[in-house]
């Protein structure tokens, strides 16, 4: 297990090969290792398995998916019988056959093919949840106490099914292997399948009374509380896994994981772009042409001082370091931008605009008298 290789370089295809692509590269690489055409040849037949496991992943998104995101400590939670089921072999090998002209040997080759252990274990489930944070959670981390219902071993019957003290008896059908193997002669050779016994349906056992705690499921659902730590910089769709938090293996398999996904919450001061915070600052025409010293808030609340020089023009953006957000993997701040907006004034005291009209003469602009608007005019009309 130590030196596993890559899936994507055992079947020799890119990371992003579409299923096709995967199909075809798996299909060339069976046909030369297949077990039918070396005669037993050891180092074939370790090939054989090895590209089988490979499309195995590659070929179920959602194992793909898994193993993309954790590489082959995602793969953990399977088993190999798991990986080999999602297989169609019958349409990888569906021109193949003909000479050798049988199929059976594949089965047998990955030791499931009937036996007496041949029971199957399920990984448990992995559950999804949502959790809401405000921007502050963001810039500092956080721990959050929240709410998970998940599917737990049954207390009573402790995941067995069975009613305490009640019998359990091995299925007489598939004796205990939960499985039957059927032989089918095709026009190809003869084709061996494995399917889950109709009778335990896998189980391997048929029990005769089932626990009247879990109505024989072997699991309860519970809600608990648990508590998950945030690390400052997530963004929204930031996936947290809390392992072991989905649901329990009803067979002895591995429990399932709880994926938390992070919602951030719209800010009423801050946007946010990654690491950089931008806010959005009104001024007067007095500040913006005198220049100004002023307070912007922060993400960590303790306000900055900004200057805003002389002559500063609307829309004009100012860089404050370090003020933004820190990075959820590496180190380092983004920075906080704040975008200056000119408010014109709407309305003026007659003492103001003298002074305007003396600035306009001043600066060598001639304004003629303020014209009344059209409608008043015809008001005015109207009422002599
Ligand atoms: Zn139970
Ligand atoms: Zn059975």
């Amino acid at each position: 297990m130590a030196d596993k290789k890559d899936y994507y370089e055992v079947l020799g295809v890119d990371r992003d090969a579409d299923q096709k692509t995967i199909k075809k590269a798996y299909r060339k690489l069976a046909m030369k290792y297949h077990p039918d055409v070396n005669d037993g040849d050891k180092d074939a037949e370790e090939k054989f398995k090895e590209v089988s496991e490979a499309y195995g992943v590659l070929s179920d998104e959602s194992k793909r998916q898994r193993y993309d995101q954790f590489g082959h400590a995602g793969m953990d939670g399977y088993s190999q019988e798991d990986i080999f089921n999602n297989i169609n072999f019958e349409d990888i090998f569906g021109g193949f056959g003909g000479s050798s002209g049988g199929f059976g040997s594949i089965f047998d080759l990955f030791g499931f093919g009937g036996g007496s252990s041949g029971q199957r274990v399920e990984r448990g489930s992995d559950l999804v949840q949502t959790l809401n944070i405000t921007l502050e959670e963001v810039a500092t981390g956080t721990s959050k106490e929240i709410s998970v219902t998940h599917r737990k071993l049954c207390p009573t019957c402790n995941g067995s099914k069975a009613e305490p003290n009640s019998a359990v008896n091995t299925c007489s059908q598939c004796n205990g292997s939960g499985q039957v193997r059927q032989v089918q002669n095709t026009p190809l050779g003869q084709f061996a399948t494995v399917s889950e016994c109709p009778t335990c349906h896998g189980e391997g056992k048929v029990i005769e009374n089932k626990c009247h705690d879990c109505l024989g499921s072997g699991l309860k659902k519970i809600t608990e509380k648990i508590t998950i730590n945030i690390p400052a910089g997530v963004e929204t769709g930031t996936k947290l896994r809390v392992t072991g938090e989905g649901d329990d293996s009803v067979n002895g398999g591995v429990s399932g994981d709880l994926y938390v996904t992070i919602n951030v919450l719209k800010h009423d001061l801050f946007t946010r772009n990654g690491q950089d915070l931008y806010y959005e600052l009104p001024i007067s025409y007095v500040q913006a042409c005198l220049g100004d010293q002023v307070e912007v808030p922060t993400i960590d609340g303790k306000n900055a001082k900004l200057t805003i020089p002389a002559g500063t023009q609307t829309e004009t953006s100012f860089k404050l370091r370090n003020e933004g957000l820190k990075h959820v993997k590496w180190s380092g701040v983004g920075n906080l931008y704040v975008k200056v907006h000119v408010v014109v004034p709407k309305q003026l005291s007659e003492k103001q605009k003298d002074i305007l009209k003396d600035f306009a003469h001043e600066s060598g602009d001639e304004i003629s008298e303020v014209r009344q608007g059209f409608f008043d005019k015809v008001k005015e009309t109207l009422n002599k």
